[in-house]
């Protein structure tokens, strides 16, 4: 195959660092799940004008978000990464507020040998959820220096694989692709999306908006436990989805992003090479087995290669 090499350009990293924070005003929290749901999540918008990270990151890129209070050994939390779902330009135009989609982390855990049972609530992310419009936040940040769009985007075609809050960059590189002020991108984009429910789907009224309002722009959405019918997860949705997908991860023009759960990955390797795409992909470790057969240990050596994009949490 003769590949189109993506070219990626120059991205800020850290240039606030968790040492030294700023402060971000709450400008928007709002719910972003498409029903009633076991999951909270929110759309939250945070203004940085005024500081070094106005301006400063890219659609894909995390901020930084240090919760108050100190931990058990007397110092500061440590940072917690959100992955940026405004454009590089910001939701404001001109790069001032930046926004993610927040999970709330909320689990019930067991003490061994007990049957006393515990509420486990996350930190940072109940913190971030409980934020009021007008409240002030430490910031940092950018950070990711691979999970970007290509210079000029019209030169490749897009695969975008989200599971859970992977979707917050996609929201973010689709405003790009298709809301850029020059006109929108007219490259292939299919955006696959994973949850457990139709209701837990996120930004659904947006992408379905974008679908319809760009022939380009497929949004596919998947669902993992279903009232009715099949269980279905993203990678068995491309894989049995032929037309479009073995032809466009084939394309030499394809650039692949993967973005959710720690492991969904895994999955997203073995029909690659169950297409026979896997080297366009990936870089496998020398004398690998198939993948099919390969044990996580095998799995998590594998490198992606410069057209496929991983970040998972
Ligand atoms: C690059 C990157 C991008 C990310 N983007 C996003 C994003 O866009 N949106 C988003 O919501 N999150 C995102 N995350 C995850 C985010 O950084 C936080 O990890 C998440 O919000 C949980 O943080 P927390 O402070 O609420 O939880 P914490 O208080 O830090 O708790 C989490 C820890 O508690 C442990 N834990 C979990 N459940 C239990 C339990 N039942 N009992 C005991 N311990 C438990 C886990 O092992 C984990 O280490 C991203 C992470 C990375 C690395």
């Amino acid at each position: 195959m003769n590949t189109i090499s993506p070219v990626f350009g120059e991205c800020q990293l850290n240039v606030v660092k968790p040492k030294e924070p700023v402060v971000g005003r709450v400008v928007d929290s709002t719910p972003c799940l498409k029903g009633r749901s076991a999951s909270y999540v929110r759309h939250i918008a945070i203004d940085i004008s005024g500081t070094p990270l106005a301006g400063s990151f890219r659609a894909g890129q995390s901020f930084g978000v240090i919760p108050p209070g100190l931990n058990e050994k007397g110092k500061p939390h440590s940072v917690r990464l959100y992955s940026i779902s405004a454009p590089t330009w910001g939701e404001d135009g001109d790069g001032n507020v930046v926004s993610t989609t927040c999970k709330r982390l909320i689990d019930e855990y067991w003490e061994e040998g007990s049957d006393e049972h515990h509420l486990f609530v996350g930190l940072c992310s109940n913190y971030l959820c409980d934020l009021k419009v007008g409240d002030e936040v430490l910031v940092t940040g950018p950070a990711g220096k691979r999970f970007l769009l290509p210079q000029d985007p019209s030169h490749h075609d897009y695969v975008f694989v989200a599971t859970g809050t992977g979707i917050a960059p996609f929201r973010g590189m689709a405003k790009e692709l298709l809301e850029n002020p020059e006109g929108p991108c007219q490259s292939e984009i299919h955006l696959v999306v994973g949850v457990p429910y139709g209701t837990d789907l996120m930004y659904d009224a947006w992408f379905s908006e974008m679908a319809d309002a760009h022939p380009n722009f497929h949004y596919h959405t998947v669902i993992s436990r279903p009232e009715l019918g099949r269980r279905m997860y993203v990678d068995q949705y491309i894989v049995e989805t032929t037309d479009p997908f073995h032809r466009v991860l084939a394309s030499e023009r394809t650039l692949l992003y993967i973005c959710g759960i720690e492991g969904m990955q895994n999955g997203i390797y073995r029909l690659l090479e169950s297409l026979g795409v896997a080297d366009e992909y990936l870089q496998l470790p020398d004398g690998s087995p198939s993948l099919a057969e390969a044990d996580k240990a095998t799995i998590k050596r594998i490198k992606p290669s410069d057209r496929c994009m991983v970040e998972v949490y």
